[in-house]
């Protein structure tokens, strides 16, 4: 099953032309402050629950760039605007 992805840039385009870059999981940890256990949980662990999240994707056969998407994994519907970023 396949769905849109909607490039900030380029507009709407089927998956096939993005790469998936995982869920957005904000800012690294404070490097004064880095534990061997935050950095672990940071590189590692994913929420991972049902509904909406904010996720990072590539337009690899398009513009080259890397934006975040809000989309529900449940449904793979996008619930709110791509940002550019990058
Ligand atoms: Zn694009």
């Amino acid at each position: 099953m396949s769905f849109t992805i909607t490039c900030p840039i380029c507009g709407k385009r089927d998956l096939y032309e993005f790469r998936f870059g995982g869920e957005e999981r904000g800012a690294r940890p404070d490097y004064e402050n880095l534990t061997p256990q935050n950095w672990c949980d940071y590189v590692h662990l994913r929420t991972n629950r049902p509904g909406p999240q904010r996720e990072w994707w590539f337009h690899r056969d398009g513009c080259g760039r890397w934006f975040t998407v809000w989309r529900d994994p449940m449904t793979n519907r996008e619930t709110a605007s791509s940002e550019a970023t990058r």
